[in-house]
């Protein structure tokens, strides 16, 4: 049976890639989405993946999302917790909303979704989780306290709950971007965006296949003796 993999916020940017590449290397694919059904049903026209609507910063939904991609396509042997969103502001101009939406979101839904899944895979004696974290989780950055906070916690995140599943064949990693020609990156302002491409060694964003690939690679066969790790795609921007 093929191993199945939700991928959520799966259906544009980074997290479309990984869908299509998932899809591609003969999993299953599962991708969650926020809220556009229509974009959602242009995606499924356009790759055959199925995709599934759900909050992923609400606990309650996403037990009952992978409850129904469970029934629906069998097992989660997978999860790539994907989405992700920004607040942006300095700290003085950042509201209490916008700092716990992006915890919310950003980190919490990393851990409805390890609850809806993780221990149906260490029953099963295999299982793959990748997170994607940030460079900007790494080195932190101006006017991001709310989405540095979230995407650092992801990385402790990530090496607390590996050492949960390493006997059970269940691995966890990080996967922390650097700038990535998406949607995301598109809202940076234009001065701003050539200023930190300015600082990036190999001279250009980052392309979203090239972080699918790093995601593909964590979950398969070969990874299984890597857990806990986080494997940084940034073109040389932060190297630690
Ligand atoms: P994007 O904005 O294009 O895509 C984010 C996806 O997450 C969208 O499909 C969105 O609908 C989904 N999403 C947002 N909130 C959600 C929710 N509550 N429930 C379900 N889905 C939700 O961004 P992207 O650039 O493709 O980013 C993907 C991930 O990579 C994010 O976690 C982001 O923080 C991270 N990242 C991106 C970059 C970059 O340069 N683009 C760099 C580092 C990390």
């Amino acid at each position: 049976m093929t191993k199945v993999a939700i991928v959520t916020g799966g259906t544009r940017g980074i997290g479309e890639a990984v869908s299509v590449m998932l899809k591609e290397l003969g999993f299953t694919v599962a991708a969650n989405y926020a809220g556009n059904e229509e974009r959602a049903q242009a995606f499924t026209d356009r790759t055959g993946i199925q995709t599934f609507r759900w909050n992923v910063g609400d606990h309650e939904a996403c037990l009952d999302g992978c409850n129904e991609v469970a029934e629906k396509l069998g097992p989660i042997d997978i999860v790539i917790n994907n989405a992700g969103i920004t607040r942006d502001g300095i700290l003085s101009k950042m509201s209490f909303d916008d700092w716990n939406e992006v915890m919310r979101i950003n980190l919490g839904g990393c851990f409805n979704m390890a609850k809806a899944t993780f221990a149906g895979m260490r029953e099963r004696g295999w299982g793959r989780i990748v997170n994607i974290g940030s460079v900007n989780g790494q080195a932190g950055q101006y006017g991001q306290v709310n989405y540095a906070a979230a995407k650092s916690g992801i990385h402790g995140f990530t090496k607390a709950l590996a050492q949960e599943g390493a006997k059970y064949g269940v691995t966890v990693n990080a996967i922390a971007p650097g700038y990535v020609d998406t949607d995301m990156v598109s809202a940076v302002p234009a001065p701003v965006l050539e200023k930190i491409v300015g600082k990036i060694p190999v001279g250009r964003l980052g392309q979203a296949p090239e972080i699918a690939r790093g995601v593909a690679f964590l979950c398969s066969e070969e990874a299984a003796f890597i857990t806990g790790s986080t494997l940084s795609i940034n073109g040389g921007q932060h190297m630690y």
